[in-house]
């Protein structure tokens, strides 16, 4: 048997083209590499998993690589690139600043940067996690980044912008990488099951995407994961869910459903039940959330910004589109959303949701606002207004229902 190797590190990118997901910073970089000016002092920043580390590497890599010509991409052939295969050179420093965070650590790497590399023409510093240096570190390091010695180059790395000195900030070429979309994701690890001789069908491998939160090394190593449970290498859906502990969509769009029509009792055994599954109520809610915005996609005709759900649920979220108006979801959203910001400051979220769930299903029942003008009809209470009954009166009705049901009718 070979040595095991996780699949996020088998197949990290090793070239520009390589990178997923990224195609506006890689673009920048590869120009700037063909024209020569990219500068001294590098930042990459994004949230965990998006691959800030894999592209300083692949450009140290660039830099180094002995047969740099027009084409930026590393050859992958000449010592330099061979040695980056062979896990590190001694001219590429990679210091993660999370534990050398003093003004020492800084110190040292200045005296270093005075000496030329032992081979080739650059010598680079890899910093990860950059903003843990201290204030006196980042101080020390600020002239050596303003003007480094030709032969050196600064590749940083972040996970917090926020946290580093403007006087850094304003040195360096900024790179803020993006959370990868979930489609591409899931086509990327399509390709790498392919490879692996794996077999999982669409559904599983969105799964396995929207898991990941927008990182491709999470999603690999989710997929590393299951590759364990797949029988005669054929990974499920259910395999996955069991092991990632996700809440069953259809179980949340039947919850939806039975909220539209306003089936109160039922809605809430559904969501007790979701509960019993380690959801949080916070957790439904959003879910829910998320299933009202692609409700209101459908209903204005708009794509929505990120569509990876399984076509069994796109059809089902068609039907509910076509049995309710624009105005009933957008007031659903705006409950939900007040519910959230409740639920969050409550001391128990899953009955604070609970709560807010019975309120939207009852005004899930609520004639729209232009419907109680139209018939001067509340139908909380089936209450009719006469037309000769003042403005007043029909106003006060709709103060009723604004105390009753809060955030569920927009005035
Ligand atoms: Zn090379």
């Amino acid at each position: 048997m070979g040595v095991y190797v996780p699949l996020a590190t088998k197949y990290r990118p090793k070239k520009f083209a390589d990178v997923i997901g990224q195609d506006m910073s890689v673009r920048i970089i590869v120009n700037g590499m063909r024209k020569d000016r990219l500068g001294a002092a590098l930042l990459f920043s994004g949230t965990r998993g998006v691959g800030k580390t894999t592209l300083a590497r692949i450009l140290a890599k660039a830099f180094r690589c002995e047969n740099r010509g027009s084409d930026p991409e590393p050859c992958s052939k000449c010592d330099s690139c061979r040695e980056f295969a062979g896990g590190g050179q001694m001219d590429v420093i990679e210091i993660d600043a999370a534990s050398n965070t003093g003004v020492e650590d800084v110190r040292e790497i200045i005296e270093s940067c005075q000496y030329r590399p032992a081979q080739g023409n650059f010598k680079i510093f890899i910093i990860d996690e950059v903003h843990m240096l201290s204030r006196s570190a980042f101080n020390a390091l600020l002239k050596t980044l303003e003007e480094p010695p030709a032969h050196v180059k600064f590749l940083l790395a972040t996970t917090e912008t926020h946290k580093i000195p403007e006087t850094i900030l304003s040195r360096v070429l900024k790179f803020d990488l993006q959370r990868v979309n979930v489609g591409l994701i899931a086509q990327y690890l399509s390709s790498i099951c392919h490879r692996e001789n794996i077999v999982a069908d669409a559904g599983t491998l969105s799964l396995m995407a929207r898991a990941g939160n927008g990182s491709i090394r999470d999603s690999l190593s989710i997929l590393d994961q299951a590759i364990n449970l797949a029988k005669n290498n054929e990974l499920t859906a259910s395999d996955l869910k069991d092991m990632l502990n996700v809440v069953d969509d259809a179980a949340v769009v039947e919850l939806l459903e039975m909220i539209l029509q306003t089936s109160v009792k039922s809605a809430i055994t559904k969501y007790r039940r979701l509960l019993d599954g380690s959801v949080s109520g916070i957790g439904v809610a959003k879910m829910l959330l998320n299933y009202v915005y692609v409700l209101i996609c459908l209903k204005t005709n708009l794509e929505p910004m990120e569509n990876s759900m399984a076509e069994e649920i796109s059809v089902k979220l068609q039907l509910l589109a076509d049995g309710v108006s624009l105005p009933a979801l957008s007031r659903i959203w705006q409950m939900l959303l007040k519910g959230l910001e409740e639920a969050n400051i409550g001391d128990n979220p899953e009955i604070v949701m609970e709560m807010i769930l019975v309120r939207i299903a009852y005004a899930s029942g609520l004639p729209d606002l232009h419907e109680i003008i139209s018939s001067s009809t509340v139908a909380a209470g089936a209450i009719s207004v006469n037309n000769a009954a003042s403005k007043k009166e029909t106003g006060s009705l709709l103060d009723d229902a604004v105390r009753m049901f809060p955030g569920a009718v927009v005035k």
